[in-house]
């Protein structure tokens, strides 16, 4: 296709002088005794060019051939009346070839090379040139420039014009085609190329040598042709097929114009034209047939090269497993993830598999199996595996059942994703986050530390108060051993209350992994109230607890729900600083919902939570408090969706603020 106007003009002078000498020479191959060419190749030259050229420049190319249709047939002597009537038939010929090719071809699905052949074949080689040679033949026997009668001459025109268009186009078109995607071949091919031409060059030349024996008697040399054809189009498509055909026509006109005379009538010249096209039209559809499967085998290539690309960037690939034969493929890429060679590990689940995580062998053979019987409809499982240097290297293997397209097998086809580093930051996030939620235990406790020693305190003044009273009771005579006792006793209960609140401080200052246990969420919340007594007291607050009855149990971490609690409770109580000391009041209530899950409300009569932190309350850094994180509720709403609950907050209708968090019940209803 022309890129600018010079080269379009150029396309259009070449077509014109193409038509010119292709003219010239059919004149020369004229058949006996008639004006009809034996090979007439303008039609064919003018069907090639309108084929390649955009529709804008057909007008241009109809006018550009003019004159030398004019300069052929006048020195020719044709009459003009017949001279136009054949320009006429020629162009319209061509264009309705080469039209119909154009249509059918630009249609979505029908840009492969093998219906390409198909179309040119059909409206090239057989519907144009059987219509046209209708019109045509009409003028030539009107103008008496045809001395044939109608079926003969039409016989005549429409297999020389079929012949040459079988001759003709595909290599022209092949070597647009060349010219346009040129690529340097590889040195065999090209070498192979060269060996062929050669092969076909010669066996041009021993038909000028064997002249008329070529095509008559024992057609030998025609035969041996044959290979050559059907090596060419099968190593080179459809530009190896047409350019052999080329050599086989130019061959076979060679030996027909030494024809001896008796034999070279129009007769046996057509049955010569008839054997080529028998011959040409199977050579072109094998040809067109390659080119498209080396053209899907190229595709074919690239898109397994992207998918290498994207398999070694991504640590990702491709698994199938046929479960009637255990028979596993894994990509080889997957294999080097754990460090091993893809000979090194056969094709078989049992290989694969040992190199598993022992503990994860079941888990993955569980997904896998259910997913085999239909009972889940895709398998997502993360395991382990370990590497061949004895690391542990974390996978996501996902897939799903697919029948095989050939036997109607089924299959387990899917992917494994190398995760192990989004395991390590998953970890070293959990680890983090578990260090910050100590932190802000650690730093809510300093907060409370006053009260809390202030709790522990007590105890111990009544265990010195009651210890001095013993002294002196024992020093009476006789000592009175029913109220001693009784003082031993308050004196014990004093102990263990210091013990109780040293212990549950231990608790909450201690640092450790969860352990998510089975916990009534009134004995929770009520230790953690029992801990911030001295700071109720001491801040004036008058505490209500409103604890439901018969309470769902719940499965938690205990520290990390006092946690939150507690973090509500003192959130609570430095609401309430300003307020006049007898209207502060926190009532803390549990309760379970209609849906089971277990509810914990805690209500003040504080300051409100502030309009401009009510959209952001629960992220990060959301804090008014001059020496705030604003880390406290984001923590909290972690472990409560840690628990599979959720928190939320609002201002209360009377003033205050009340804070709530659910958890579900367990073993959960479903469960
Ligand atoms: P911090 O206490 O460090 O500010 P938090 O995340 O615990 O961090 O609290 C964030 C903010 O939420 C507080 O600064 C406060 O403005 C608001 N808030 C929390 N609880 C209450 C409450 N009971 N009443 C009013 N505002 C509250």
């Amino acid at each position: 296709m022309p890129q600018s106007a010079a080269a379009a003009v150029a396309a259009l002078i070449a077509t014109s002088a193409a038509y010119y000498f292709g003219a010239q020479l059919g004149f020369q191959l004229r058949f006996p005794e008639s004006p009809h060419s034996v090979l007439w190749p303008p039609n064919a030259i003018l069907l090639a060019a309108l084929m390649l050229m955009p529709w804008r420049l057909w007008p241009w190319c109809v006018l550009y051939v003019l004159p030398a249709h004019v300069a052929i047939s006048l020195p020719a002597g044709v009459p003009w009346i017949a001279l136009f009537g054949f320009y006429l038939t020629n162009i319209a010929q061509a264009a309705l070839g080469a039209a119909l090719f154009k249509i059918i071809t630009g249609r979505r699905g029908f840009e492969s090379a093998h219906v390409r052949a198909i179309s040119f074949i059909a409206s090239g080689v057989f519907i144009s040139p059987i219509i046209l040679s209708f019109a045509d033949v009409a003028v030539a026997v009107w103008t008496g420039w045809s001395t044939n009668t109608y079926w003969q001459a039409w016989s005549l025109r429409f297999l020389s014009n079929a012949a040459s268009a079988a001759i003709i186009v595909p290599p022209v078109i092949a070597a647009a085609d060349l010219y346009r995607k040129w690529r340097n071949p590889l040195p065999e091919r090209f070498l192979e190329a060269a060996v062929l031409a050669v092969c076909v060059v010669s066996l041009v030349s021993f038909a000028f040598l064997a002249g008329a024996s070529f095509t008559t008697g024992l057609p030998l040399l025609f035969c041996a042709y044959l290979p050559l054809l059907l090596w060419a189009a099968m190593r080179f498509g459809e530009t190896g097929a047409s350019w052999t055909l080329l050599g086989l026509a130019t061959a076979t006109m060679i030996s027909i114009a030494q024809w001896p005379a008796g034999n070279a009538g129009q007769t046996e010249i057509l049955m010569q034209q008839a054997i080529f096209l028998l011959i040409a039209i199977p050579v072109l559809y094998l040809g067109s047939i390659y080119s498209e499967l080396r053209h899907t085998l190229r595709q074919l290539n690239t898109a397994a090269e992207r998918q290498d690309m994207a398999t070694k960037t991504a640590s990702i690939g491709v698994w199938e497993w046929h479960p009637q034969t255990d028979r596993l493929y894994v990509h080889p890429h997957l294999k080097l993830l754990i460090g091993f060679e893809d000979q090194e590990v056969p094709d078989t689940r049992s290989a694969w598999m040992s190199h598993y995580h022992p503990e994860d062998v079941e888990k993955v053979m569980a997904t896998v199996q259910a997913c085999h019987r239909g009972e889940i409809r895709s398998i997502e499982v993360e395991h382990r595996m370990i590497h061949r240097d004895g690391s542990t290297r974390w996978l996501l293997t996902r897939g799903a059942k697919i029948r095989d397209d050939n036997d109607g097998a089924v299959k387990l086809l899917g992917t494994c994703v190398d995760v192990t580093e989004r395991k390590r930051i998953e970890e070293e996030l959990h680890t983090l986050r578990n260090e910050l939620t100590h932190l802000t235990r650690v730093r809510m406790m300093g907060e409370l530390s006053g009260a809390v020693a202030h709790e522990v305190n007590q105890p111990l003044a009544a265990i010195l108060s009651n210890s001095q009273a013993a002294q002196i009771m024992l020093k009476s005579n006789p000592p009175d051993i029913a109220e001693l006792e009784q003082v031993h006793e308050e004196i014990a209960e004093s102990a263990k209350r210091a013990g109780n609140v040293i212990h549950g401080l231990r608790d909450l200052l201690r640092k450790g992994e969860l352990n998510f246990q089975p916990l009534d969420i009134n004995l929770v919340v009520a230790e953690v109230l029992d801990l911030a007594h001295s700071d109720f007291v001491s801040h004036q607050v008058m505490v209500t607890r409103q604890f439901g009855r018969r309470m769902r149990i719940v499965h938690g971490d205990r520290i990390q729900l006092q946690q939150v609690v507690l973090n509500f409770i003192m959130n609570a109580c430095e609401a309430m600083k300003d307020s006049p000391s007898g209207e502060r009041s926190l009532t803390v209530i549990t309760r379970t919902n209609a849906d089971q899950s277990v509810q914990v409300s805690i209500e003040d009569t504080g300051s409100g939570i502030a309009p401009e932190l009510a959209d952001h309350l629960f992220e990060p850094f959301s804090t008014n408090k001059k020496s705030g994180l604003g880390l406290g509720l984001s923590i909290s709403r972690t472990i409560v969706a840690a628990h599979g609950g959720r928190q939320w907050a609002e201002n209360r209708p009377a003033g205050g603020a009340a804070f709530h968090f659910l958890l579900p019940p367990y073993p959960s209803s479903s469960a």
